[in-house]
């Protein structure tokens, strides 16, 4: 069994509105989808969403990566996955985004082969999680307009996107919790909008409306802030642009920097790598959540398959396709009541990729025959 042709695309996917975060607005996505395929013409699907000013990867340097990690995977037996990781890492270093759109097809072939899920592959531990939904900056009155949107729809964590200034964030976080009642619960991420005497000033403010956790407060790269604060505020810190890697993960403990780490695939580098995250994390008595970029139904699912194999996640986070105009993906994870579900079907289980909406970039075969288009 072996990998034997790689197909690249691009999918690009506007969103149903702009996404204002601390570090800037977005009107769209342009997704790489990766394709790969046995030497039986069964084929498994991987998909990275870029988030060029978090993790430093573009479309344009994903597809690029391809053409080093792509003849590095083929000939590959899928049932070696960390080989296969391995050989990626060497390869290149970085790239995350790329490394993690070809390691879940990977993950998807091996279950198509096996006949199992990603789920039962990683460990299995439940079936659904409940995610948030996330809102981004916008006026105080037009995010508690939304957010009663969102508690229709079933949604009952709100994420509210906040880092833009002390007193205009906490009026965020006052008028939703005024408008939702106490029943809802409710986290933010600053996005490192703040200085570490910012977000003492506005955590210290925002504790009287009971927020369960607060995301990223201060810069990445400032773990000695991420530490003071996790020792000083009310409210407890969670690190998310601060862990990437397993690495940083271990940094962040050894330096208290953090009360909880949320992981995101498309950061960490694979489903491999973000196990190891929960396991560095597991050990620490630090509890995990999965988030997202702005990814569609693959990568979604992806999460979700790692959701419900790790048991150390406590809360989830994976919302980014229901905010899509139009997914490029039919069935995957689905949702229900604020819940995901785990998706029937071997490997990333039953989901359709709507083939029409993907343009191809790149195909890689066997004997490094390279295909650019
Ligand atoms: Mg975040």
């Amino acid at each position: 069994m072996s990998i034997k042709r790689i197909e690249v695309y691009t999918v690009d996917l506007p969103y149903l509105q702009p996404f204002t975060i601390s570090l800037g607005t977005s009107t769209s996505s342009t997704d790489v989808v990766v394709k790969v395929f046995d030497d039986e013409g069964r084929v498994g699907w991987g998909e990275a969403s870029p988030a060029r000013r978090i993790i430093g990867e573009s479309e344009h340097t994903i597809v690029a990566a391809m053409y080093t990690l792509a003849p590095a995977v083929i000939g590959e037996d899928p049932m070696d996955v960390e080989r296969i990781e391995e050989k990626m890492d060497k390869a290149i270093l970085g790239n995350n985004s790329a490394k993690f759109a070809l390691e879940t097809a990977v993950f998807d072939l091996k279950g198509k082969i096996l006949g199992v899920k990603v789920r039962d592959l990683l460990g299995g531990y439940r079936d659904r999680v409940e995610t948030d939904f996330t809102i981004g900056i916008k006026s105080p009155e037009e995010m508690a307009k939304e957010a009663l949107r969102i508690i229709e729809r079933g949604f009952r964590i709100i994420k509210l996107k906040v880092g833009t200034g002390v007193e205009e964030d906490v009026a965020r976080v006052r008028a939703v919790r005024d408008a939702v009642g106490k029943d809802i619960r409710l986290r933010i991420d600053a996005n490192q909008g703040w200085t570490v005497k910012e977000a003492m000033r506005a955590l210290t403010e925002m504790d009287r409306y009971d927020l369960e956790l607060a995301e990223q407060p201060v810069r990445w790269d400032d773990l000695e802030g991420m530490a003071v604060l996790t020792s000083m505020s009310p409210i407890p810190i969670m690190a998310d642009e601060s862990v990437h890697t397993p690495e940083d993960a271990l940094r962040v403990v050894e330096m208290g920097a953090a009360d909880y780490i949320n992981i995101k695939l498309t950061k960490a580098g694979g489903l491999l790598k973000a196990k190891r995250i929960a396991a560095i994390s597991e050990a620490a008595g630090i509890p995990n959540m999965i988030g997202c970029m702005m990814e569609g139904g693959v990568s979604i699912t992806a999460g979700v398959h790692f959701a419900a194999a790790t048991r150390n996640l406590v809360t989830t986070d994976l919302d980014s396709d229901i905010s899509l105009r139009e997914d490029f993906v039919e069935g995957g994870a689905g949702y229900e009541n604020g819940y995901r579900i785990v998706p029937d079907g071997p490997g990333l289980g039953n989901l359709k990729v709507r083939e029409e909406k993907l343009k191809l970039k790149a195909v890689f075969e066997e004997g490094g025959k390279v295909q650019a288009l």
